[in-house]
């Protein structure tokens, strides 16, 4: 593929699946793609001087509401499920005690049944979220463990400030780098509504729950369809405030 990420030419090389394909199934397109628009970003913010100040061992933004698909939703599930015995035993502990902690909170209804159509009950849901200072399950040692396999959303989140002020995060002390696109957000956009599979965000704290109690749907497009589609979201979101052309 040849496109522009904020004027700048890009030629990636991805493998789309020619015939009838899950979201989930393009998620290594999808991780790629994310890594080269922060790639691009990190490059736009150093040109401005300024330099990315997240570091191994720092895990404070790992306390965040994370919205992720429900194709990366699944893709968690399994590799939970792939993980050795004791390990996987650790990780779904630390699922089930958050989401006790959530319960106990009250907030476990309005996670369970975001506004799925917009973010506008992200940010407050967000503050309370943070507040609870819930760890990620695979968050070990203040490093992410499946760094590899890190959501979308995990990817695009980086920071200009001093470290420590994402402790205490508000919209003056904490400077997220700009992406020129969303690949997260476009992902969501991508899974289509259906009885029993909502499409939008999720959190990535009840991904495993998620999984469990909706069934994969069958694919219904084709791979080079769902690449279309995610290049035409990307355009979209561009002429207001991003930069993608294909
Ligand atoms: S998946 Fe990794 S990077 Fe994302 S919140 Fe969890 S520990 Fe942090």
């Amino acid at each position: 593929l040849q496109i522009k990420i904020s004027g700048e030419p890009v030629h990636i090389e991805i493998l789309v699946p020619q015939g009838p394909a899950r979201l989930r199934e393009l998620l290594p397109v999808l991780e790629g793609l994310t890594d080269t628009v922060v790639e691009l970003a990190t490059r736009q913010v150093e040109r401005e001087g300024k330099s990315i100040t997240c570091k191994k061992g720092c895990g404070a933004c790992c306390r965040q509401l994370v919205p992720i698909s429900a194709a990366e939703a699944h893709n968690l599930a399994e590799l939970v499920g792939a993980m050795p015995q004791r390990r996987q035993a650790e990780v779904r502990h630390r699922f089930a005690e958050a989401r006790e902690r959530l319960e106990a909170a009250g907030l476990l209804g309005q996670l369970q049944n975001p506004d799925r159509s917009s973010g506008r009950e992200l940010r407050p849901l967000g503050l309370s979220y943070f507040g609870l200072g819930i760890a990620c399950p695979f968050l070990e040692e203040e490093s992410c463990s499946i760094h590899r396999e890190r959501p979308l959303a995990c990817r695009e989140y980086l920071v200009t400030s001093p470290a420590e002020n994402c402790a205490r995060p508000t919209a003056e002390s904490v400077h997220c780098v700009p992406m020129p696109a969303k690949v997260s957000s476009v992902a969501q956009k991508l899974e289509k509504p259906r009885p029993g599979y909502a499409a939008g965000w999720l959190p990535l704290i009840l991904a495993l729950d998620w999984a469990n109690t909706h069934a994969e749907p069958p694919p219904n497009r084709s791979g080079p369809i769902l690449i279309k589609e995610l290049f035409s979201h990307l355009a979209k979101e561009s002429q207001t405030d991003n930069r993608v052309d294909n």
